[in-house]
């Protein structure tokens, strides 16, 4: 099963994403940890995400895509896998059906959480990650509400998207998540 989870900036998608892979047995992928990485190894493709990342904005699509199809794999494929953060905009979302379809797969759902700016805005601010500054959140929100809110239309109109309050604590909204699953399922 191949779930892709969707949210603003803070939204915890992270998070959620470790416990529901921990749940289903299937591995996690984040195209945030996969450019951190890259950008704490001082590579050349970290220095281009960061150049972007720390503005604020997201990582050009022709980069982001090459590095997700370079990390999926047959276990991926066959076992089925979380994708946090990827795809974040509509050429994403085709690149990543047009990747799935080669391998006889597709998206299966998206979860989408919904949180209130406000708490968006005080859990980044908490996390002091070095591109989580007030002036650079922004940016996120804008690139956010321009880039990525499209694609839920894009996934609402094959009638596989599924959004869950992500207001509460961590356990609240993994319950939520878990009767979202079960509800897509019957
Ligand atoms: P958050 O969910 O708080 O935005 P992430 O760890 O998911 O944090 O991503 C950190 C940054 O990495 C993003 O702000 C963006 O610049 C870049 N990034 C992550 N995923 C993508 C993507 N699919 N396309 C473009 N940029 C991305």
């Amino acid at each position: 099963m191949i779930i892709v989870f969707v949210g603003p900036p803070g939204s915890g998608k992270g998070t959620q994403c470790e416990l529901l892979a921990e749940h289903l047995g299937v591995t996690h992928l984040s195209t945030g940890e996969l450019f951190r990485i890259q950008m704490e190894s001082g590579s050349q493709l970290g220095t281009i995400a960061a150049s972007f990342i720390d503005h604020g904005n997201l990582v050009p699509d022709h980069v982001t895509i090459d590095i997700v199809s370079e990390s999926l794999g047959e276990a991926q494929f066959n076992v089925g896998c979380l994708l946090d953060g990827f795809p974040r905009s509509v050429p994403q979302a085709q690149a990543l059906d047009a990747l799935l379809a080669e391998n006889s797969c597709k998206v299966d759902l998206v979860l989408a959480l919904d949180v209130d700016q406000k708490t968006l805005v005080d859990r980044m601010l908490a996390r002091k990650r070095k591109d989580d500054t007030l002036e650079t959140i922004q940016q996120r929100f804008e690139a956010y509400e321009k880039l990525t809110r499209p694609l839920l239309e894009y996934y609402q109109n094959r009638e596989i998207l599924v959004t869950v309050d992500g207001n509460g604590d961590i356990d609240t909204v993994f319950e939520g998540i878990r009767q979202a699953m079960e509800t897509a399922k019957s």
